[in-house]
């Protein structure tokens, strides 16, 4: 009978005794055959080397998985020969048994029902056929393969962190003043937009201060351009301590010119932020080293407040500057709110 019209796995180990076992014996895969009590009825010779076992004839009849097995693997192939016969179906695991060496050996084991035919042509399992291969190579791959993964994934996410971080902080240095640390002209370009945007969304009003340093030229020239760097930190600590408010935003425009955006300040109320600011500024002591320098510094202040419909950035500004300049020319040391002409 040619072997492709064997019907049964039972009658293909009936063909030949002997081919059978010259095929088994010579194939590099490790072949059992377990009894239904799964006790061990044959092992090829390639299971036996790589265990290195001396005589295999003395575990026959005895219980598989064998007990030098570690737990782990004797657990998951009991459970397995169990799923199989009961179930008559071909089940498949893998799991590392320690060779003689301490060495973990991995198996991917194959575990099939051999059934036989009935005369009244019935199927009943006569036994279980064990195939396993060593995949240690594969499996040690695939471990080092998920280690690098998780590595790779550990550095990019961190990267990413770094990243994120190293732009904020651009993005902060960016829109920061490095000598009053207060908000730059981009980051007011920024702030005066997004809370005109909100100011219309809220129909509420809001006003702007312009702060300008008085006589500073004259200043600078008389106590130098380091004192009146000290000064411009001091003007700006005594404008930032003035707000309260969360929302209120203070920063420097440019040169000696400081900017104060009040959202949903009316004119009073910005009018009269004005003259705080404008006080606590000409109250400073400015000090530098161990000098006390008694100098005059005031600043003169726009102010400028619009209402939601009113609102753009430009007009505000530009009001704010007109309310400014008018301050300079009533002697400076003063704040004036901007009247339409
Ligand atoms: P006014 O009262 O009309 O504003 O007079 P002013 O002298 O303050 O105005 P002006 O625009 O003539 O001069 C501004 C001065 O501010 C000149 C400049 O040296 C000084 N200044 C601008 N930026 C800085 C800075 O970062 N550090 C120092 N020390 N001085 C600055
Ligand atoms: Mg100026
Ligand atoms: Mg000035």
């Amino acid at each position: 009978m040619p072997f492709s019209k064997f019907r049964t796995n039972k009658d293909q180990l009936r063909f030949s005794k002997e081919q059978s076992y010259v095929w088994i014996e010579h194939s590099p895969v490790c072949t059992k055959v377990v009894d239904l009590d799964f006790n061990l009825q044959f092992m090829s010779s390639s299971g036996v080397k790589a265990l290195a076992i001396k005589d295999v004839s003395e575990y026959y009849g005895k219980p598989y998985p064998f007990d030098f097995y570690p737990p782990s693997f004797r657990d998951e192939m009991s459970k397995n020969l169990r799923k199989s016969r009961d179930t008559g179906k071909v089940v498949k695991q893998e799991a590392a048994v320690v060779d003689t060496h301490g060495n973990e050996v991995w198996f991917q084991s194959t575990i099939s029902p051999v059934k036989e035919v009935g005369e009244n042509g019935d199927e009943s399992i006569e036994y279980l056929m064990v195939v396993s291969i060593d995949v240690t190579r594969q499996h040690i791959g695939r471990r080092k393969l998920e280690q690098l993964n998780d590595e790779l994934e550990r550095t990019v996410y961190r990267r990413t962190l770094e990243l994120e971080r190293t732009n904020q902080l651009l993005h902060h240095q960016a829109e920061t003043d490095f000598l009053t640390d207060l908000p730059n002209r981009l980051a007011f370009d920024r702030y005066i937009s997004e809370n005109i945007a909100l100011a219309k969304r809220d129909k509420q009003s809001l006003s702007l201060l312009m702060v300008d340093v008085d006589e500073f030229k004259t200043y600078n020239d008389k106590y130098g351009h380091d004192i009146g760097d000290v000064v411009l930190k001091k003007i700006a600590a005594a404008i930032a301590n003035t707000l309260v408010r969360n929302m209120d935003i203070a920063v420097r425009y440019g040169g000696e010119e400081f900017a104060i955006i009040l959202p949903g300040v009316d004119a009073e109320s910005a009018f009269s932020m004005a003259e705080k600011v404008r006080r606590n500024v000409e109250r400073l002591k400015i000090s530098y080293g161990n000098n006390d320098i008694i100098g005059n510094i005031t600043v003169s202040i726009g102010v400028a407040s619009l209402i939601h419909d009113e609102l753009n950035a430009t007009d505000i500004v530009k009001q704010a500057d007109k309310a400014l300049y008018t301050a300079k020319n009533a002697g400076r040391n003063n704040s004036q709110i901007y009247i339409t002409a």
